[in-house]
């Protein structure tokens, strides 16, 4: 019986620049369309932190060329940006893929606003670097005018931080799921999504953060009342002890187990910690649901249960 499946795809299934990107769609596209060609209904999530960090300094550049003409460009727009440029790679190259094994169906990108609290504490005190270097006076100019939060990034120069506040709610989940009915492959929340707050009235605001994509998948994937959350990334398995002699790569983990590993620190934060949590969440959301940590080229072996880390109660 086919599943209804949401992926997250890490960073190594979209390269790091533009050649890179073009070469990893492909063999992402593969591995999708494998899932696919199982009869399973696929909804891909992705990341975007090399892509969005091109278009952040992309339009510093433009602003600091003609600082009147080109005002700063917020951070939510860039990742709406990003999302349109990742979705059209992905749809190009899993069109071709799909078509060359003879499956005739549509792949669609939408645009993905998700909400996020504008009291979330993650707002009062801003981590996650993002965008170019900075020398100390560009920084100071931008804190001044545009009220940023900068920090000394290791003596490497200074470098903006954003919140990472958690995903609430996806805004165009109606659509994402009239597609998935329709039959289409969808990709949505991309980057995590573009964070937006309500304001008054019907008005959303974009807000300066970025959101996980590890939670934010995770979200997705219970508002789609998906089976199977796989999460496709750098390594085949998780580990306790990781790169540590005593390392010991796990098939299995209960909710239970994950958080008395993630108690005592297995897991790095900011980037398996996430997916373990986001893992755990969508596992205990309802019965059945069950979640999957494996690497990009394994998904089709993760799914029939050959490998990768599963994570269910
Ligand atoms: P992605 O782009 O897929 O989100 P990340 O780099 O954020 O990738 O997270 C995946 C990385 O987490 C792995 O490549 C690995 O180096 C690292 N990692 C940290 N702790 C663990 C662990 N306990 N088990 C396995 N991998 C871990
Ligand atoms: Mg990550």
């Amino acid at each position: 019986m086919g599943k209804r499946i949401v992926i997250a795809l890490g960073g190594n299934a979209l390269g790091n620049n533009l050649p890179e990107q073009m070469i990893a769609v492909k063999q992402t596209s593969k591995a999708i369309a494998d899932l696919i060609e199982e009869g399973h209904e696929v909804i891909i999530a992705h990341g975007n932190g090399p892509q969005v960090g091109m278009i952040q300094k992309a339009m510093a550049e433009l602003t600091r060329s003609d600082p009147e003409k080109y005002i700063p460009c917020p951070l939510s727009v860039c990742v709406a940006m990003s999302q349109g440029y990742i979705g059209y790679d992905l749809q190009n190259g899993l069109r071709e893929e799909l078509l060359d094994r003879g499956i005739n169906k549509g792949v669609a990108t939408v645009l993905t606003q998700v909400e996020v609290d504008p009291l979330d504490p993650a707002f009062q005190n801003p981590t996650k670097p993002i965008g170019a270097f900075m020398t100390k006076e560009e920084a100071d100019k931008l804190v001044a005018e545009r009220g940023y939060n900068v920090i000394e990034d290791a003596g490497r120069g200074y470098r903006r931080v954003v919140a990472s506040p958690k995903p609430q709610s996806i805004i165009e989940i109606e659509s994402i799921r009239d597609m998935v009915q329709a039959g289409l492959v969808v990709v949505a929340c991309g980057g995590g999504g573009i964070p937006v707050y309500k304001t008054e009235g019907h008005h959303l605001k974009g807000a300066a953060a970025v959101i996980d994509k590890d939670f934010a998948s995770c979200v997705l994937a219970q508002q789609v009342n998906a089976d199977t959350l796989i999460i496709l990334t750098a390594v085949e398995k998780v580990a306790i002890n990781f790169g540590k002699p005593e390392e010991q790569w796990l098939d299995e983990l209960t909710p239970d187990q994950a958080r008395k590993y993630i108690s005592e620190g297995h897991f790095a934060p900011g980037s398996m910690l996430p997916k373990v949590q986001a893992a755990v969440e969508f596992a205990e959301s309802a019965p059945g649901r069950s979640a999957l940590i494996t690497l990009l080229e394994k998904a089709k072996d993760g799914v029939a249960g050959r490998t990768g880390t599963a994570i269910h109660q």
